[in-house]
């Protein structure tokens, strides 16, 4: 799942070195905006309100001329359903993210938002309905405070301190002696990656989005902010449509879809229960975690 992160980090390294130059988060977003605009279709528009019904149908992509990354995938998700994609390593789970959030563009077939095409659709538009939680969520040089506003920039300071308290982010920042205003690292130092992903869940808090995409965490994070994560990632999730790559089995096992990926060609598709009951590729899978779990416990 790194091939997703990185037009993210790019992103985020831009920032980075914008940053020295140019003050404020406000700024860096126009940038960020005009960038998008500047390749969206001619006759695309901005859409003001997205429920949340996603369609795939009949997508194939890949990244290379005569590549198939990923082969005629259809589905269908409700409005505040949860989805995870399950599959090996180099599967297309990524890929189907960067589909969906138009970092790449589907070869064949339609990728849909409340019925409409998403390529009708800007990509600052369409983004401003999804919020990113991932591995790595990029935090930029400046307060935490600012960290979080970046999810709405016209966010006033309760708004803030009350999307990270929704997050559990809060009781942390407030054991920091300058707390909201502590001043963040270019790398981060200062704080562990589970807080970061705590400020970048209370972020997508803030920005209170229809559809959510999650990439979690696989490395260790202690125990308690580990609880705190998933207390605040399914406080995040209701009430929106959420697309996971999923690597907790709670969160499978939760999943109102999971949608089964290999090779690029959606396999298998149903619920953990399901699933398990088919005793076909996704119950292997299972049983193979488990047991790699069992051994590196
Ligand atoms: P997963 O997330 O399931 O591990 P990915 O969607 O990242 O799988 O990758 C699917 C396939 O596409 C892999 O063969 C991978 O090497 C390839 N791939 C991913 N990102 C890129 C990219 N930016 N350019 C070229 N190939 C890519």
């Amino acid at each position: 799942s790194r091939q997703f992160t990185r037009p993210l980090n790019d992103l985020a390294n831009q920032f980075n070195s914008l940053l020295s130059a140019v003050a404020g988060a406000e700024r860096v977003f126009d940038i960020m905006s005009e960038e998008e605009e500047r390749k969206d279709e001619q006759d695309a528009v901005d859409v003001d309100e997205l429920h949340g019904r996603v369609d795939f149908s009949h997508v194939s992509f890949g990244y290379e001329k005569d590549e198939d990354t990923i082969t005629d995938v259809s589905f269908s998700v409700e409005k505040g359903e949860t989805v995870a994609f399950v599959g090996p390593t180099g599967a297309g789970k990524t890929t189907m993210i960067n589909l969906l959030s138009r970092f790449y563009d589907a070869n064949e077939g339609v990728i849909s938002m409340d019925g409409r095409d998403i390529q009708t659709i800007t990509r600052s538009s369409l983004r401003s309905h999804m919020a990113f939680v991932l591995q790595d969520s990029f935090l930029f040089e400046g307060t935490i405070r600012e960290n979080i506003r970046y999810g709405r920039l016209n966010a006033t300071d309760e708004e803030v301190e009350k999307a990270a308290q929704l997050a559990n982010a809060a009781s942390f920042i407030r054991k920091m002696p300058k707390q909201f205003d502590t001043y963040l690292q270019v790398d981060g130092q200062g704080i562990s990656q589970g807080q970061r992903q705590l400020i970048a869940i209370a972020r997508a808090m803030l920005a209170d989005p229809k559809i959510l995409v999650l990439d979690e965490a696989t490395s260790s994070i202690d125990t308690i902010t580990e609880i705190n994560i998933q207390e605040a990632l399914s406080r995040l999730m209701e009430g929106r449509t959420s697309f996971v790559i999923a690597h907790r089995l709670n969160t499978v096992q939760n999943a109102d879809q999971i949608l089964v990926l290999n090779n690029g060609e959606l396999i298998e598709r149903g619920t953990h229960q399901k699933l398990l009951q088919q005793n076909g590729f996704y119950a292997d899978l299972h049983a193979s975690q488990l047991k790699e779990k069992m051994i590196s416990d």
